[in-house]
């Protein structure tokens, strides 16, 4: 039975709701899900709640936003402590960054002549106001500023990392984001470390406290996939695997449940998060 670990809901950018995610994955006969929506956890009690009823098993999940230099570097987080105090404030100031990067980069289009109405884009956004590239380039769709064929083109053109409407993050690092998802009792884990494409940037993040490293991923090549899977062996990290499903249509084409790891990623990664949670007992908090 297949397993996806990298879902996204429309608390973040994805299109369904939790509960609609988790019954379509019931429904494609999966057997865990885990959503992993970013910077928040605003539907983890929805999903956990919809998986019991529905009987599929809900991993609660986070994949948080960090700025690596040039690059950018998604943790996710396994059996995190979604109610944590902590855990809420950080991604409360995540959201409120996203908000102000969100209405900075509305108004970067205003000044390449691309007028969305504000009022639009935050209609397709979570109550809590989550803001993604996703939203801003959805109302340019809308507004009829994206010929179809030229989708993705204009999404590189303005929203990839140097693109005319790109603005960075509110500043967290790795480092943040890993100590985050660990004081929240979860396993960081470094997701698409083929979309990072640097061996050199995944060491330092291995070095940092990621547990596991993503390695079945729809756009992962054979050779990235025996690579990364050679680099979870060595160093003994946990081999995970999802689809990033957001629900859009196009997306990165994997039905849910498509990249599947096998099913020992389970067990693992429960064990991991008992010894993170004895770890976390064991240690004086530093703050
Ligand atoms: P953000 O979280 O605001 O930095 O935006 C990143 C998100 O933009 C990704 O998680 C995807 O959901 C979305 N995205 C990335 N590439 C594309 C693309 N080519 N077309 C549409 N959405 C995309
Ligand atoms: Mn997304
Ligand atoms: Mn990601
Ligand atoms: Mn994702």
């Amino acid at each position: 039975m297949a397993i996806d670990l990298h879902v996204h809901s429309n608390a973040s950018d994805g299109a369904k709701s939790p509960r609609e995610v988790v019954g379509a994955a019931a429904g494609l006969g999966l057997q865990a899900i885990s959503i992993t929506d970013h910077d928040t956890v605003a539907g983890q009690a929805e999903a956990l709640t919809a998986g019991r009823e529905l009987g599929i098993r809900v991993i609660p999940g986070i994949e948080i936003s960090a700025d690596v230099r040039r690059a950018e570097a998604h943790i996710l987080g396994y059996h995190i402590d979604f109610a944590s105090d902590k855990l809420l404030t950080l991604t409360r100031r995540l959201i409120e960054g996203r908000i102000r990067r969100g209405r900075r980069m509305f108004d970067l289009l205003r000044d390449y002549g691309i007028k969305l109405e504000w009022n639009e884009v935050v209609k397709g956004a979570s109550p809590e106001g989550f803001i993604g590239r996703g939203h801003l380039f959805r109302s340019m769709i809308a507004a009829g500023y994206v010929p179809a064929a030229k989708n993705r083109e204009v999404f590189l053109k303005y929203f990839a990392k140097d693109g005319l409407a790109y603005v960075e993050h509110f500043y967290i690092t790795p480092r943040e984001a890993i100590l985050a998802v660990r004081e929240a009792g979860g396993v960081p884990v470094l997701a698409h470390p083929g979309r990072m494409n640097d061996d050199g940037a995944i060491y330092e993040l291995i070095g940092k406290g990621i547990m596991g490293l993503e390695v079945f991923y729809p756009s992962h090549t054979p050779q990235q996939q025996a690579h990364y899977l050679a680099m979870a062996r060595r160093f003994g990290l946990i081999a995970t695997g999802g689809t990033d499903y957001h629900g859009h249509g196009g997306d990165m084409g994997a039905p849910m449940g498509g990249c599947s790891p096998p099913e020992e990623v389970l067990d693992q990664l429960r064990l991991a998060a008992e010894e993170v949670r004895r770890r976390k007992n064991r240690e004086p908090s530093a703050h």
